[in-house]
């Protein structure tokens, strides 16, 4: 794909400079990643804001901009941890030991305003354009304001999710519901949405949030548009609903994650993975296309050891060769307990497992993956659509179960495994919710030859190749780009 720059100093004007604050948590910060990449790409300058700890996460992506002439800068600030009670170094929310922490480590981000503040103000060479910011970093909206310049919001989530927490809390739709169990029809959505209390966001029970949100939600009226990871072609209606209800411009510049055209890069997404992508890939190589299941929770989701055991002996019995990504850790020593005692063995033949951090996108495009376990994160969720690949949706906790909609219920692309109950993040449950049968069906519906299948797999495949469309030159999410950019340089030389 070749792209016309735009502000390359050609025609004596500035370019555009972005500057990206994402949320130091793995699903919030890899698809900004993408999101400098791709700005970059199309011309403009990314200044790309993170701490110590998370920029030696960043290392493979550094590299990769590097190497690929982009004008990316990662600014390193000062984390205050121990100032706000928190362990040295714990600077990503997949580091904190308990919820309980949350809002300190809210509050130290919060702390980065004056630190970023000076850096911003230091830029008089190149200033910045405007502000893209995760919508939990609501105290950015100060700094733009400070700098006469534009904020941007991005929340991972997709038009869909976000125009369903739009209408709760902007209308406090939960306030007055004591009972988890009740069912909700969201009032003013565009088709007919029902869940219960406990499956919609802003039942996360963490200490301190209702403080962040009140904030978060203050500031989100006063920003200047939203950047979303979807197309516009995938949820047309929610998108435009979600633009008229709240008044402002959503800008669709995804599936960011298809910025990525080789398995190099794709590879260096996120963590270090702790497996060779080499001898992963060779095993990918060996299978049949479409015939390997790939199972993964995304970041933060804690699944229970039962559970994890309980869905081991689903996959066994399937009978289906798969990869199933594990995070247990040395929290649940169960869980590697049972993987050694006789599991492992069994299913050597057909099962590869990965504990810790895998290269999902990598292994989710391979030819061979044909299904995605997925815990619905909206990351994942957008990943799988690129693969075009049907899903099992396993949804945990905040908006997953409302993507869990869009994917069965509006957009056909995949089948619930049927999850009842909310799985919080940092709980201590201990209860299976899905059984091993389950599991084992829908598998086998999903890998499977029935016309149903063959139906949903054909959806999916059409799905990722609108996807593509809409990235590619010319199409809704690049000229969104495009756009974007070019609205930001009017703006600073308009300044200037
Ligand atoms: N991811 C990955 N390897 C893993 C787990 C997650 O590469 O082992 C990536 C995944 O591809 C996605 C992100 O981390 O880009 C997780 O985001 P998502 O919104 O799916 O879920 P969250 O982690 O926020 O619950």
């Amino acid at each position: 794909m070749t792209l016309s720059r735009s502000g390359d100093g050609q025609s004596g004007s500035a370019r555009a400079h972005f500057v990206l604050v994402p949320m130091m948590a793995q699903g919030h910060t890899i698809p900004m990643t993408d999101m400098a990449r791709l700005l970059a790409e199309h011309g403009a300058q990314v200044s790309f804001i993170t701490t110590p700890v998370n920029a030696a996460r960043l290392e493979g992506f550094a590299a990769d901009v590097k190497a690929a002439g982009l004008a990316v800068q990662l600014v390193e600030l000062h984390f205050p941890s121990v100032e706000f009670g928190l362990p040295d170094g714990c600077e990503n929310l997949d580091m904190i030991q308990s919820k309980n922490l949350f809002l300190n480590f809210m509050k130290a981000c919060a702390a980065l305003h004056e630190p970023l503040m000076a850096y911003l103000r230091e830029q008089q060479h190149s200033p910045p354009s405007c502000i893209i910011s995760d919508m939990a970093h609501w105290w950015t909206g100060d700094i733009a304001r400070e700098l006469g310049i534009p904020r941007l919001t991005f929340s991972g989530f997709c038009g869909f999710s976000s125009l369903v927490r739009y209408i709760i809390f902007h209308n406090n739709l939960l306030e007055h519901v004591t009972d988890d169990n009740e069912l909700i029809t969201i009032p003013g959505f565009p088709t007919l949405l029902e869940l219960t209390k406990a499956k919609l966001p802003g039942t996360l029970c963490v200490p301190g949030m209702e403080q962040i949100r009140e904030k978060m939600y203050e500031e989100e009226l006063r920003c200047d548009g939203e950047i979303t990871n979807s197309f516009k072609e995938l949820e047309t209606l929610y998108i435009e609903s979600y633009e008229q209800i709240a008044r402002k411009k959503v800008w669709t510049i995804g599936p960011m994650c298809l910025c990525h055209r080789n398995s190099n890069t794709t590879a260096a997404r996120g963590n270090k993975a702790p497996m060779d992508e080499a001898q992963c890939l060779q095993w990918l190589d060996s299978r049949k296309p479409g015939s390997v299941i790939f199972v993964s929770f995304g970041s933060l989701a804690c699944t229970t050891p039962q559970q994890i055991v309980e869905l081991g002996l689903g996959l066994e019995a399937s009978k289906k060769p798969f990869i199933w990504v594990i995070k247990a850790g040395p929290k649940f020593p169960e869980v590697e307990e049972w993987l050694a005692d006789g599991f492992e063995e069994r299913v050597k033949d057909r099962g590869m497992i990965i504990r810790g951090w895998a290269p999902q996108v990598m292994i989710l495009w391979h030819q061979a993956i044909g299904g995605f376990v997925t815990h619905c994160g909206w990351n994942s969720t957008i990943e799988g659509i690129c693969a075009g690949v049907p899903m099992i949706t396993w949804p945990h906790f905040a908006e997953q179960f409302l993507n869990e909609k869009l994917v069965v219920d509006v957009l056909k692309l995949g089948v619930e495994v049927g999850v009842q109950g909310v799985t919080q993040w940092g709980s201590e449950q201990q209860e299976v919710m899905v059984t091993r049968d389950a599991v084992e069906t829908a598998v086998n519906t999903l890998m499977g030859e029935g016309e149903a299948t063959e139906e949903l797999r054909m959806r999916a495949e059409d799905c990722a190749i609108k996807a593509r469309r809409a990235f590619d030159e010319e199409g809704s999410s690049y000229n969104n780009v495009r756009l974007l950019i070019q609205e930001m340089e009017n703006k600073t030389n308009a300044c200037g």
